[in-house]
């Protein structure tokens, strides 16, 4: 298997630092809001890599924290006068709602950084006590300079770093370039015991210390946004290795953005959708299909157009399954027929299509092709002459290929079923107030589909064509 790692800026060879076992860690949401299209991007891309090594047979400890404290918590929490704590507790029930109907599935753990005081603390400390860090009136900066290979991640000199940095010039700090590991309290904020008195801890050290103590000093990927590259991963890979004198993580992998309507995602360009908006109308399949119909490290567009497409092909797939179950209950024949067997391997040669895809970097766009090449064989190839066994062999393949992008899980297509009868009851609607343009409308939409209406003394009734 073949995976990109942003640190060496290459494809490399994937192996795991105990055989048979991947030690992973994704930054996660800061919990003072629902979480937007642009999280769930990030979010299923992660889930689905490790849904992938899970398929390959790998034991992942999946880990991703919750930032609860950080200065956009407490603004969240004054504004809506509540509690940093209460905040956050909210939001990340909230999380759960989305995160579940995204069918993202759930961590090992999910660590928030208010309950790793203690960790965080001796980690600060003891980088201090290495002469990593040094104290100034509560707060505690790291000393970028001390560490060799700082900008070894996102690839930037030391000098360029600086150039850009000196803008911001802080008294406090010895250079510009440093960072804060623990914060001072202000008025009014919450805040912690520390050696350095009230204060909390700053946003990045949270991520190395829960890493540490979760997964081990040196971790096998360490995941996230492509915007984490700088400064956060850059200063997280500095504190731990400073700490530990180790490798932090041995794969970074970086998830592109997701724009909308080409734009950048933004409140105040009105192009701003959440998670708990989008599930509203599309099912959680319509959405990772999306999100997978790209290649992860290629900036993806999202679009209510785009996602109806996705919606489109995500039924033609489940039309496939849909075909085999019915099959499945007409045909009389059980036992696979001897000139089936060839054909049943050769349906076989889409899982090592497939495989060859998502080894190479987690190509989930090319491993959809293939699902889409598997469904258009068995809908040719499959039919009312076809063994049970076949017939079934068929539809566990496409659940099995669609099992680690998280689609085609549904029992059977309960979804398309309840949307055609809600659709055919608008229509019913439509004739008896005489719109006959709306309950035309809506049979031709249908019939574009592949559903046909039929007027029968009973009642409409619909078939697939
Ligand atoms: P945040 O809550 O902003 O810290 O983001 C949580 C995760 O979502 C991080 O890994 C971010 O890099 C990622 N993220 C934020 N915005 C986007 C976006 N528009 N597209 C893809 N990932 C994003
Ligand atoms: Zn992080």
């Amino acid at each position: 298997m073949k995976v990109y790692n942003t640190l060496t800026r290459s494809k490399e060879e994937f192996t795991t630092l105990v055989p048979g076992e991947v030690n992973m860690y994704v930054c996660g949401p800061t919990v003072y809001n629902f979480f937007h299209i642009g999280n769930a991007r990030t979010f299923i891309v992660f889930d689905t890599i490790r849904r992938y090594l899970e398929y390959r047979g790998y034991k992942v400890k999946f880990v991703q924290n919750f930032t609860d404290i950080d200065d956009k918590m407490i603004k969240k929490a004054n504004d809506e006068n509540t509690t940093v704590k209460d905040l956050g507790d909210r939001y990340i029930e909230e999380y759960y709602k989305d995160a579940d109907g995204l069918k993202l599935k759930r961590a090992t753990v999910n660590p928030r950084a208010t309950e790793y005081m203690n960790e965080i603390i001796d980690f600060v400390k003891g980088l201090i006590d290495k002469g990593y860090a040094y104290e100034v009136n509560g707060d505690v900066y790291f000393s970028t300079k001390k560490f060799s290979g700082y900008g070894k991640l996102s690839g930037q000199n030391i000098e360029d770093l600086q150039a850009g940095a000196r803008i911001d010039v802080d008294d406090r700090k010895k250079d510009p370039m440093d960072f804060a590991v623990w914060k001072a309290q202000k008025p009014g904020e919450p805040a912690w015991e520390s050696p350095w008195g009230m204060g909390r801890p700053g946003w990045h050290i949270e991520c190395s210390c829960m890493a540490k103590k979760l997964l081990g000093e040196t971790i096998d990927i360490h995941a996230g946004g492509s915007d984490l590259v700088f400064p956060h991963h850059e200063n997280e890979i500095a504190q731990s290795e400073s700490l530990t004198g180790k490798d932090f993580a041995r794969y970074w992998i970086h998830c592109a953005f997701l724009n909308v309507n080409n734009q950048k995602m933004s409140k105040s360009l009105n192009n701003f959708f959440t998670v708990r908006d989008i599930l509203e109308k599309y099912d959680a399949d319509v959405v990772r299909f999306l999100m997978l119909s790209g290649h992860y490290r290629v900036q993806l567009n999202f679009s209510l157009e785009l996602l109806d497409s996705a919606k489109a092909s995500v039924e033609r797939l489940y039309n496939s399954i849909a075909n085999l179950q019915h099959l499945y209950e007409n045909v009389a024949e059980n036992s696979i027929k001897e000139e089936e067997k060839d054909y049943l391997q050769s349906l076989y040669k889409y899982r090592e299509r497939y495989i060859e895809k998502m080894d190479d970097d987690f190509n989930t766009a090319d491993a959809i092709s293939v699902l889409f090449d598997l469904a258009k064989d068995i809908n040719t190839n499959i039919s009312a002459d076809s063994s049970r066994e076949l017939i079934k062999s068929a539809e566990n393949l496409m659940r099995e290929l669609g099992e680690p992008l998280g689609i085609l899980q549904h029992s059977n297509n309960e979804s398309l079923e309840e949307e055609i009868e809600k659709l055919i009851e608008e229509r019913q609607k439509a004739r008896k107030e005489k719109n006959w343009a709306l309950a035309d409308k809506i049979r031709d939409d249908l019939k574009a589909r592949g559903i046909v209406l039929e007027d029968t003394p009973q009642g409409v009734r619909w078939k697939k064509n």
